[in-house]
């Protein structure tokens, strides 16, 4: 099964059509400010696209959790003109997603021009997958677009229930690019090297399930790998550890084995007495009392470098130490410059891993950056997104 494309609706005409695109405009703001544009960035080639077709565009986004109530400190409202500048064409704005004035902005736009509605998650038929509130949302409009990858793992009316009741639905550029971009981890160009890490175990649990049968080397870093050392009881110091999960650390393991995969973990580390900047560190093989290990050693970092180098396909998420402390930084550095060296095709997704990339500014050396968090994961997993099978023909 496959979604139908941007291309394909494009190719049949949107001339003069009403096209609802779900785009995720969810910006980080502060006192109403835009601190990062890359979300609005990231939605703009699907936009122009139609626009250049002479759709008439209508976007739909959430903002934040308003849970079903309009907060007007979670207003779309300081989008549209941030967008209007980097589309370069006016963007109008309505207070509301459905009911009278919407469909009155909605009835004003001639071909070619965009529109802004406010935040769906001001209604709680957003989240609730009301079928009610999904055809108030799509009553003027006869095109579907999502381009929201990063909701795609929940059914909400703007993802799932919206399908129902359009002629034409299809995935923008930014869905698409990820779907193919996951799928060939999905389906891998073999060997594929997986690199694990960040903060806990329990957060990752289902992804490390669903890829140590499935990658043929799963290396693991960060704070998680003391909660598997712990597992093998190799002796982790002081080292952050999740005691309630070592058990399925374990199930991990034998998974790992049982398929005649590998999961490497760590065999050097840089410790420290504390988690702060300024206290001496130490690199050892053994973590000894009262130390934590803080970042994956450097004789660590070239073993799992050499496995990237040696991969066809390559996917990583979470970083290897505490990597916004520049003494614990340079084992998630040296990950970052592996997978920029490698000519597998890479793949890294995870907020503070993506932070850790353009850190270093190799991300035009990556193949994939995935920006959709949890759904990337999901669809890592194997399972199917309802967001994405709602597109699929
Ligand atoms: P991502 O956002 O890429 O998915 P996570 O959010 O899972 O990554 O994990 C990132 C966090 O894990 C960072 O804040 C980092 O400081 C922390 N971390 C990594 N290694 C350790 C460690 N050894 N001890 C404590 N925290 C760690
Ligand atoms: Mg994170």
């Amino acid at each position: 099964m496959a979604v139908v494309e941007l291309s394909e609706l494009l190719a049949r005409g949107v001339r003069g059509r009403r096209v609802l695109v779900r785009a995720d405009l969810n910006v980080p703001l502060a006192d109403g400010a835009i601190r990062d544009d890359t979300r609005i960035r990231a939605s703009l080639p699907t936009l122009r696209r139609l626009l250049a077709a002479g759709a008439r565009v209508v976007v739909v986004s959430h903002l934040g959790r308003p849970k079903g109530v309009a907060r007007p400190e979670l207003s779309l409202r300081p989008v549209a003109p941030r967008l209007a500048e980097l589309i370069g064409t006016g963007v109008s704005f309505c207070e509301h997603c459905i009911g009278a004035e919407a469909a009155a902005a909605i009835e004003r736009l001639e071909d070619g021009e965009i529109l802004l509605l406010e935040n769906l998650r001001f209604h709680p038929g957003e989240e609730q997958n009301d079928p009610d509130f999904a055809k108030a949302l799509t009553e003027h409009i006869g095109v579907f677009v999502n381009d929201a990858f990063g909701t795609a793992h929940r059914a909400h009316a703007s993802t799932v229930g919206v399908t129902a009741f359009v002629a034409e639905a299809g995935a923008g550029d930014l869905l698409k690019s990820e779907i193919d971009h996951l799928k060939a981890v999905r389906e891998p160009a073999r060997p594929l090297m997986v690199v694990l890490g960040g903060a806990k175990v329990s957060d990752k649990l289902a992804v490390l399930e669903a890829l140590a049968p499935h990658a043929d080397v799963l290396a693991i870093g960060g704070a998680m790998a003391y909660t598997f050392m712990a597992a093998r009881g190799t002796p982790i110091g002081a080292s952050r550890v999740e005691r309630d999960r070592v058990e399925d650390a374990r199930r991990v393991m034998r998974a790992a084995e049982q398929s005649g995969r590998r999961l490497l973990l760590p065999s050097d580390h840089v410790v420290a007495t504390g988690l702060e900047a300024g206290l001496p560190t130490r690199t050892v093989t053994t973590i000894p009392d009262g130390y934590m290990g803080l970042d994956i050693g450097p004789e660590t970092a070239r073993r799992y470098a050499h496995e990237i180098a040696g991969a066809r396909t390559f996917f990583w998420n979470g970083p290897m130490g505490v990597f916004e402390i520049p003494e614990f930084a340079a084992g998630t550095r040296a990950i970052a410059r592996a997978a920029a060296d490698s000519q597998a095709i890479t793949v890294v997704g995870g907020g503070d891993s993506l932070a850790a990339i353009n850190q270093m500014g190799v991300g035009d050396r990556i193949t994939h950056l995935s920006t959709g968090g949890g759904a990337s994961l999901e669809y890592i997993q194997g399972l199917e997104l309802p967001g994405v099978a709602a597109l699929e023909r």
